[in-house]
């Protein structure tokens, strides 16, 4: 099929295929941490149309939406390939749900992040053993934090090397994307979810709210992170002051 994109995001996905390509000449094992969001869906388009090399995986924490275990499923239609799929270790899942209830982790924290660190960073911590970098979907303009980063850095949490092919693309070059080569995304986004989590912990948000306002909302907004990656802080929104007469 014949696809036409504008020069603007022809120019960054020929930026972000040579990001790939240099990636996966210049190091040995080389993973993506597919989440499954939209920027996943772009990636894995990238990944398994150009540099088939790098292996894909994703995380099934037992939790996520069914919305989201269809995409997956469609993603493997289209392109005919299997993503690795890394599950919780169901000895430590059992013995979590015996002593603290099914859903545990609304009652504190520390829980919360107790059942976050047994059902996606152990799992995440097997799936990149032995990997030389890892492919994240980080954007430039997702937070303050994300705005400073380099498309290829030394991840000193998990030593290896972090690269975000897809630093400079802005959300709305990542839909252009999505709609100009008709790829499969989680229909969730289309009912309010711009970030989408497991389901007990992600809800809708409200137009022009924080796109991560509906991960864990019961939390205060400092700790509404998994821990895969740092704390995400909002880029603050400088509003100019009117001029004195004079200054
Ligand atoms: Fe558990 Fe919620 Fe974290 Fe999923 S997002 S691992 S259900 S606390």
């Amino acid at each position: 099929m014949q696809i036409t994109l504008s020069n603007r995001l022809a120019a960054l996905v020929h930026d972000s295929v040579e990001v790939l390509e240099r990636v996966a000449r210049e190091h040995g094992r080389v993973v993506y941490a597919n989440s499954l969001g939209v920027e996943s869906v772009v990636l894995t388009d990238l990944i398994w149309t150009h540099e088939p090399s790098i292996g894909i995986f994703t995380i099934d924490t037992g939790r996520l939406h069914e919305e989201t275990r269809e995409l997956l499923e469609r993603l493997e239609r289209r392109y005919q390939r299997r993503m690795e799929v890394f599950h919780p270790d169901g000895a430590a899942l059992d013995r979590w749900i015996r002593e603290n209830g099914i859903n545990a982790f609304y009652e504190s924290e520390g829980l919360r992040r107790s059942c976050c660190e047994m059902r996606k960073l152990e799992p995440f911590s097997r799936a990149i053993a032995g990997a030389d970098a890892w492919i994240t979907g980080v954007r430039r303009e997702q937070s303050a934090e994300r705005a400073q980063g380099e498309v290829i850095e030394w991840d000193e949490r998990y030593a290896l090397w972090q690269v975000r092919p897809l630093l400079e693309w802005r959300e709305q070059d990542v839909w252009d994307y999505v709609h100009a080569r008709r790829l499969p995304y989680n229909s969730l986004h289309d009912k309010g979810y711009p970030s989408i989590g497991c389901a007990p912990c992600t809800r809708a948000v409200a137009a022009g709210e924080d796109p991560r306002a509906g991960r864990w909302w019961w939390e205060n907004a400092e700790s509404r992170e998994c821990g895969l990656q740092p704390r995400r802080q909002p880029i603050p929104i400088v509003v100019e002051q009117p001029r004195r007469a004079g200054c």
